[in-house]
């Protein structure tokens, strides 16, 4: 099995490696202040610098506005970008808006592609996806209060949405919504592309996380659909396909998401050893000198290498083989990395001391914006749950 990197794409890891250190790590004082109007057109600048050097948007084809990186590859770049929180919006490849591009590139019509995915490609708008509803569990998504009723050519939409990251300041949502009610359960639900600034669609609040109370592309909004008419044609994919087409955009995001949390890690790691490295506990010892930092240090490097060797198999199997021979895996990588980060930025944490709870760090920021991964795109207990009800299925069948 040859594990090596290409030299061709370890040099551009390199390259971007550099720019994520020199050109946006220096920004994170500003956002640690909650500035995010203040930061767009510092990020608008760097974004420029991305696009000339043909770095924007690994996640699309080139024929979409991107650079076609393989999956594997992509994993890889999304590593280096997770290092800083605006790496991935930065590279125009930051979610939710690189799952809903994938959409518009698979089902979008030839107009939708044209209004939606063209200036969604290049950067010059921002968009959110809404499925997750207060009022019924979100893990279990195929209950779903919000309706899309037919009237001439028109849906009307009525319902109520939350936690759609990156609603404020998005030019349109992505909408799941009930069109046939009594279909088959996962058939019961369509996606619909809705313009935020449209009659009947509502950002009702900004969700505070964490007390955090988040705006621009780092926020969750609540929204609320009433009386939204738009037409048929803002339909994505089949009536009644929402749910198979949300099921195609995980094993591409989750690759996103876990290599994005593994390039968090290796930061937080470096964080660590240069902390401990430097705090002298007295005359004689510093941090590092404790046997006891020293084993986080290792368990934290072991851990995150473990997870990285199975995330990058995960997506060569995807590459290679399809979705469906990586199911496990898909759902083994989300709650392994997942908490594999929560470990390693808590540890960081208490090896910087009182300092590490303050925002004169980046830890602080990991720590309260990603407690979330293990409950986004599935909890851990179903993806634990999905992988043990086929293993122990495949071991019934055999015995
Ligand atoms: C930061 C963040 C960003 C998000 N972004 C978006 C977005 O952009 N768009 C969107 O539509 N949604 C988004 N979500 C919503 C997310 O997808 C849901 O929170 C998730 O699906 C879980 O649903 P729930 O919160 O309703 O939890 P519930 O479904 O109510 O579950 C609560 C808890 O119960 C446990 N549980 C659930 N099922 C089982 C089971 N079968 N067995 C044992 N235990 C179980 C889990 O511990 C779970 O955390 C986001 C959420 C967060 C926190």
């Amino acid at each position: 099995m040859d594990f090596s990197i290409p030299v061709d794409i370890q040099t551009r890891l390199d390259d971007i490696r550099r720019f994520v250190e020199q050109e946006l790590v220096p920004l994170e004082s500003r956002l640690l202040a909650a500035d995010w109007d203040g930061l767009t057109d510092a990020l608008d600048e760097k974004r420029s610098q991305v696009q000339a050097a043909g770095w924007w948007a690994p996640n699309l084809p080139v024929g979409a506005g991107g650079t076609g990186a393989s999956l594997v590859e992509l994993g890889l770049i999304s590593e280096e970008l997770g290092r800083t929180p605006t790496g991935h919006y930065v590279f125009g490849c930051q979610a939710p808006d690189a799952g809903n591009a994938e959409l518009l590139l698979l089902h979008g019509s030839e107009k939708q592609r044209d209004r939606y995915l063209v200036p969604l490609a290049s950067g010059q708008i921002r968009s959110c996806f809404c499925m997750t509803e207060p009022e019924f569990a979100g893990s279990n998504p195929v209950q779903m209060g919000t309706v899309a009723r037919r009237e001439g050519d028109d849906y009307i939409i009525e319902g109520h949405k939350w936690f759609a990251t990156a609603a404020d300041g998005a030019r349109f949502a992505i909408v799941m919504a009930v069109t046939n009610p009594d279909e088959a359960k996962h058939r019961r639900a369509s996606m619909i592309l809705v313009d935020c600034d449209q009659d009947g669609f509502s950002l009702e609040r900004n969700i505070p996380v964490m007390g955090h109370p988040g705006s621009g592309y780092f926020s969750h909004g609540e929204v609320r659909l009433t009386q939204c008419r738009v037409p048929i044609s803002q339909r994505l994919g089949e009536e009644g396909a929402g749910f198979i087409m949300a099921q195609e955009r995980l094993g591409p995001g989750r690759i996103h998401h876990c290599m994005r949390w593994l390039g968090i890690c290796r930061r937080v790691v470096e964080l660590m050893c240069d902390y401990a490295l430097t705090r002298q506990l007295n005359a004689d010892t510093k941090l590092a000198d404790t046997q006891i930092v020293q084993a986080w240090i290792a368990e934290s490097a072991a851990e995150l290498q473990s997870a990285r060797a199975l995330v990058l198999e995960t997506a060569w199997i995807i590459q290679e083989k399809g979705f469906k021979a990586a199911r496990d895996n898909v759902s083994m990588i989300k709650f392994i990395t997942a908490n594999t980060l929560q470990r390693i930025v808590d540890r960081a944490i208490q090896i910087h001391g009182a300092l590490g709870v303050t925002d004169d760090t980046i830890l602080s920021f990991w720590y309260r914006e990603e407690r979330a991964a293990r409950i986004y795109d599935g909890p851990d207990e179903v993806h634990k749950l999905a992988v043990a009800r086929h293993l122990l299925k495949a071991r019934a069948r055999a015995g």
